[in-house]
């Protein structure tokens, strides 16, 4: 054997191994958590983001920030996963779920130059997380499902510094209605929650509908506008003709018998037409077309008809009126119509739409978010997101925390305490951990013009004197009591949030080895001064390649 090395890799792949690969990670996870870091809580700034095509976003939301970055860097990758996580099983606090991430890989960074062993972070870290969940779930309180009160508080908690705040009374009140509105025996799916979302008015003249709105027109001008106490059948196919399969050939050889095709081809439009009717529906929903001579007829019979109905509104408006949608109009009867106590075409924002109102059991909502322009309408549309999300959380589990920075204060306290029982060298992590956590109320201390250490000394001195729920009141700056103040979350947010954020710090510590195929960079840069000289850094990171690069 000679000392020749081995080569294995092809030239264009890189490779970063052993510390430089656990450095490279940590910054990489690190720009992630910093990028969203000062939209953070109610004083917290929004950022505006334009992509290739000169699309604007302007937002407060993690989740979305981070997956419009265009973020480009496996390990960053990993942090947004978190964000990701977290807005698919809550819904909210994707932003503190990253900035605890980035937080547990900077004191990691610290303990890793101390020689202290990946491995052993790792378990520190993870005993830490179980703990802290064990802990939040002792100082969670309950909640009934109908304690409206907490349910608002909740909402509107999910709402605060998003562009939704200063209407946040209204929103919080359609939301909490509507997430009661659509839960049954099976849950609450959220689905069943139309969002739509409509230029011009004030945010204050947004409103629910109980029902469906169908955005459609009525198919004639012969119709009526609007039926009340309507029988609505649903047809999820075509009143229209079938064409033959076969490219049948009609072989005219007389206008008479041409006169004769046309009269069977009206007759079984008019008879299609007469079925609705006979089956007593005074409205019809159909999935297809409708041809024009069936129109004029279901015109003549005073039905309100309309075509092309989507068929996610199909299923809506069967939920909601009781309907049971046929294929076709020969097996229309007077069973599987359903009801609905209006149904009316009106207009909103220059659009004419279908209103399905007056349901008897509305298990499908649709509200109406009205906004200035496009851009505040969308990031409204976000926050109302959020806290649909957290009031489906909360109704779920029934437990919930006050926040404000408290949970994390009270945990980091609880953590040192338990450091001191965990020995060996995991202790430093478990310490590590518990310091993590206080970068929430830093962070929301920081983005209020606060000064976080203040804050924190105050912070830590109520609660070890027994104050659980002592926050941070950002407006004022004082500690108080949130639950007093009515700032709420689902314990949910905080347990998952906790734990998506371990796994992947201690997923990317215990990596020591980074093979890329191509170019590893960073895409994102506007933080690349706060990152510390050298290895780090999204621009030392695009350029590792040079040094590092190559073969084994
Ligand atoms: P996330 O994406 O993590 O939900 P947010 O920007 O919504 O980020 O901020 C959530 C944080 O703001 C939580 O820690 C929450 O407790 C805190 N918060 C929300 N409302 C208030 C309030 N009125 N006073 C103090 N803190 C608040
Ligand atoms: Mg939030």
């Amino acid at each position: 054997m000679g000392n020749q090395p081995l080569i294995v890799l092809s030239d264009d792949s890189q490779r970063t191994s052993g510390k430089d690969a656990q450095s490279m990670n940590i910054q990489a996870g690190k720009a992630v958590a910093e990028s969203v870091r000062t939209t953070l809580g109610p004083k917290g700034m929004d950022k505006m983001l334009v992509d290739s095509t000169g699309n604007v976003i302007v937002t407060n939301d993690g989740v979305t920030l981070l997956s419009e970055m265009d973020i480009d860097h496996p390990a960053a990758d990993m942090i947004v996963e978190v964000a990701e996580t977290q807005e698919d099983e809550v819904g909210d606090g994707t932003t503190s779920a990253v900035v605890i991430s980035g937080e547990l890989l900077s004191q990691a960074e610290e303990l890793l130059e101390q020689d202290i062993h990946a491995t052993t972070l790792a378990q520190g870290y993870r005993q830490a997380a179980e703990e802290a969940t064990e802990a939040l779930e002792e100082i969670a309180i309950d909640v009934d499902e109908d304690d409206d009160e907490i349910l608002h508080q909740i909402a509107a908690t999910a709402m605060t510094g998003k562009g939704a705040e200063n209407a946040r009374d209204l929103l919080s009140d359609l939301v909490v209605q509507s997430v009661q509105t659509v839960a049954d025996d099976d849950g609450i799916d959220t689905d069943n929650i139309k969002v739509e979302k409509v230029v011009g008015g004030s945010i204050e003249n947004s409103e629910l509908v109980e029902g469906v709105i169908v955005d459609k027109e009525r198919v004639s001008e012969n119709m009526p506008y609007f039926a009340e106490d309507a029988n609505v059948a649903v047809v999820d196919g075509a009143l229209e003709i079938q064409e033959t399969e076969i490219d049948a050939e009609v072989n005219v050889t007389d206008p008479d018998q041409l006169e004769q095709f046309l009269e069977q081809e009206e007759a079984q439009l008019k008879e299609m037409a007469e079925q609705v009717a006979d089956a007593g529906a005074d409205v019809l929903f159909v999935s297809s077309g409708i041809d024009d001579m069936a129109q004029h007829y279901l015109a003549q019979e005073g039905i309100l008809a309309v075509r092309r109905v989507k068929s996610s509104d199909v299923t809506q408006l069967a939920r909601a009126t009781g309907a049971t949608p046929v294929t076709s109009v020969d097996d229309l009867s007077e069973e599987n119509l359903g009801f609905a106590g209006s149904v009316a075409q009106k207009e909103i924002a220059g659009d004419q739409r279908i209103f399905v109102e007056d349901v008897e059991d509305a298990q499908a909502v649709t509200m109406i978010l009205r906004g200035g322009t496009e851009h505040v309408i969308d990031e409204v549309d976000r926050a109302i997101e959020d806290s649909l999300g957290v009031v489906r959380t909360t109704l779920e589990d029934g437990k919930v925390l006050a926040g404000g920075g408290a949970p994390e204060v009270e945990l980091s306290l609880a953590l040192r305490d338990y450091a001191d029982s965990v020995g060996g060298r995991e202790q430093l992590a478990v310490e590590a951990f518990a310091d993590a956590l206080e970068v929430i109320p830093r962070t929301l201390a920081e983005n209020a013009g606060l000064d976080p250490i203040d804050s924190l000394v105050e912070l830590r001195a109520d609660h070890d004197g027994g104050n659980e729920a002592a926050g941070l009141d950002a407006f004022t700056g004082d500690t108080i009591d949130m639950s007093e103040e009515g700032v709420y979350e689902p314990l949910r947010v905080k347990t998952q949030a906790i734990e998506s954020a371990t796994e992947a710090a201690v997923m990317l510590l215990r990596i020591d080895d980074v093979i890329a195929a191509g170019d590893l960079a960073v895409q994102d840069n506007d933080d690349e001064d706060e990152m510390p000289p050298g290895g780090g850094g999204m621009g030392g990171m695009g350029g590792m390649g040079g040094g590092m690069g190559g073969m084994m």
